[in-house]
């Protein structure tokens, strides 16, 4: 046996990717496709399996039933466990024993075991799984609900007509009995934190969670809606201790207390769900036979996700050579391209799934957010751009509700300066995946250029206070920020002319880096003031000049004694006309700074400085 392996092993070497036995073949189910080289029969009793984990997790926990499509998961079966071995997860160059594993993506996600994977192999892989469920949950729940949770369903365990959740995991109830966390440190632990990620500490934030969320979830269910609450007024910009406080009633260390006594139990409780009987009937068929070539492009792409490059080329090239027209494989190795940032290649490939109008549409989206991306780095033209939307279009065409895809359709509009298809195709991106925060900005992006002031900052006032990216903290007060500006500056064109407030481009969404150029304004001096308005016109007599300039609901009226007494500056590219009496035409933004006069006149002050502002600009607010 171990000799078969040693041998095996070194032929991958030489080959440098893994050999695929025949006998293929794939099953879809209602939320799965099931492909592999075990028996039918296996690959039948691994759908049935996965079918009612997922039935039971949403009947013990309603709230993640959500039947609108989402990135496919794809469960590859290996018939036994040398079949497996090469797929296996490596680390410092050898396969890690593993029962079953989980690779998610934004574009599909993979669960890989093999048919004699039993009991708690499961439990990785469900856990990863119940993430994925959750991403259905609304935006930003701590992640000590993500962990617990993801933990808590684990357990999942189904015979005949049941299935329970909630065995005791032995080695959290083992360290929780020896140390626990205080939970006010467990609420702060989000994904970047180190606790997050360091071994020990790490551990025991799993089993904290999980137990938080055993006790509140089955053993006190007051509790459960109580740290629900919680949660939401965090997110809401409370800080965790008051809004314990406000939502328990109790301080943290009550809790603490109920928790040390529940871990010391001798027995708990088990969640049991009647398991829906429809399941195993909707598993019936026989999976279809799949050729050589296929098994090749999924695997080759099963890898590629998991970061094993050069294997995965040699399969897709060894797909494409045995079926030179594979959309699946064109579309996978086009992917591996972009992965390793080698784009011009890809588009190749990508061009070539595309246009065999695969009924896949990760090919149309992979091509769009390539296409859609180069145009965002400046490396591409405006065809380019009509040709991605187009590819996005297909795609979300092809599976309604593919929230990925409009994500970057929105993204695409907003480039092309179409708010209006980018703000409704944004909306239902953020029905789909409601905590994605990038998406958020987008969408308030296209509302504030179709003049939504009020709606947008509805949007971003949360993200804001709740975001833990920094750079989407910042982007998100920047467009507030903004916001304000872009509506004073609106406000003060529709005073003068109802129908010319058009509003000033924004720059290209989702770049944080890329802010328009800042012109480095006069200085002023003690005693100036500066303020924006549109400049309306200049009314001279023999004595004096006086300009009007319209400024947030009233004409300033602002007299010198000769033009050469202002300073006129101009950061516009193009040249404005001459400074000459009579009405400005059209009517320019600008910057008026000016003093106050001391004599008593019916003007409003004195005239130092007029700047002219850039298309485009925005005002501070
Ligand atoms: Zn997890």
């Amino acid at each position: 046996m171990r000799l078969v392996r040693l041998l095996m092993i070194a032929a991958c070497i030489v080959t440098a990717a893994p050999a695929v036995a025949a006998d293929w073949t794939s099953l879809e189910t209602d939320h799965f496709l099931l492909i592999g080289d075990a028996s039918g029969r296996d690959i039948r009793d691994v759908a049935l399996r996965f079918e009612q984990f997922r039935a039971a997790v949403t009947e013990a926990f309603p709230v993640l039933a959500d039947d609108r499509p989402g990135p496919p998961v794809v469960v590859i079966v290996f018939r036994d466990q040398r079949s497996y071995e090469p797929y296996k997860p490596r680390f410092n160059g050898k396969s890690v024993r593993v029962g079953g594993y989980f690779i998610g993506g934004n574009d599909v996600n993979y669960i890989t075991l093999a048919a004699d994977t039993r009991g708690s192999d499961f439990q990785t892989v469900y856990h990863e799984y119940t993430h994925l469920l959750m991403r259905r949950l609304p935006a930003n729940l701590s992640a000590w609900v993500h962990e617990g949770l993801a933990e808590y369903f684990s357990t999942f365990d189904a015979s005949g007509s049941t299935a329970r959740f909630g065995r005791p995991l032995v080695d959290h109830v083992g360290l929780l009995r020896e140390r626990q966390m205080p939970l006010l440190e467990l609420f702060a632990v989000n994904h970047d934190s180190a606790t997050y990620n360091e071994g020990n500490r790490r551990t025991l934030f799993y089993a904290q969670s999980w137990l938080l969320t055993h006790y509140a979830f089955i053993e006190n269910p007051e509790r459960w809606k109580q740290l629900v609450q919680f949660e939401s007024l965090m997110h809401n910009g409370q800080p965790p201790a008051s809004a314990f406080e406000q939502a328990l009633g109790v301080a943290p260390a009550v809790l603490e207390q109920e928790l040390q006594n529940y871990v010391r139990r001798h027995a708990m409780q088990y969640q049991v769900v009647a398991l829906d009987q429809r399941v195993a009937t909707r598993i019936q068929g026989q999976p279809a036979p799949m050729s050589e070539a296929e098994a090749h492009a999924w695997l080759g792409d099963l890898l590629g996700h998991a970061g094993r490059t050069e294997e995965a080329t040699v399969l897709l090239e060894r797909a494409l050579k045995a079926s030179p027209e594979l959309p699946l494989a064109h579309a996978a190795m086009g992917t591996l391209l972009l992965r390793q940032d080698k784009s011009n290649e890809a588009m190749t490939y990508l061009e070539k799934a595309t246009s065999a109008n695969s009924p896949n549409e990760f090919v149309h989206f992979y091509f769009g957010v390539a296409l859609v991306r180069r145009v965002a780095n400046r490396t591409a033209s405006d065809g380019e751009l009509k040709k991605g939307i187009a590819s996005l279009e297909r795609a979300v065409e092809l599976r309604s509700g593919f929230a990925e895809a409009e994500k970057m359709l929105g993204y695409g509009y907003l480039l092309a300066n179409e708010p209006e298809k980018g703000r409704d195709t944004l909306r239902r991106a953020l029905d789909g995946d409601p905590g994605d925060d990038n998406v958020i900005l987008m969408l308030a992006e296209a509302e504030l250029r179709l003049g939504q002031f009020a709606e947008a900052r509805r949007r971003l006032g949360p993200v804001v206070g709740r975001a833990a990216d920094a750079r989407v903290k910042e982007r998100a007060r920047e467009l507030l920020a903004r916001s304000v500006g872009v509506e004073q500056q609106q406000q003060v064109r529709a005073e003068v002319a109802p129908s010319a407030a058009d509003l000033p481009p924004i720059s290209s969404p989702a770049r944080p880096t890329d802010s328009t150029v800042q012109p480095v304004f006069r200085e002023r001096e003690p005693g100036e003031t500066r303020t924006y308005g549109l400049f309306t016109e200049i009314e001279c007599t023999p004595q004096q000049v006086v300009l009007h300039v319209r400024a947030a609901g009233q004409t300033l009226l602002l007299r010198a004694p000769r033009f050469d007494a202002i300073d006129f500056i101009s950061y516009r590219t193009t040249t404005p006309g001459t400074i000459s009496c009579g009405a400005r035409r059209p009517a320019e933004d600008v910057y008026v700074t000016w003093r106050r006069d001391p004599a008593p006149s019916s003007q409003q002050g004195i005239a130092v400085a007029v700047e002219l502002l850039p298309d485009g600009f925005v005002p501070a607010p």
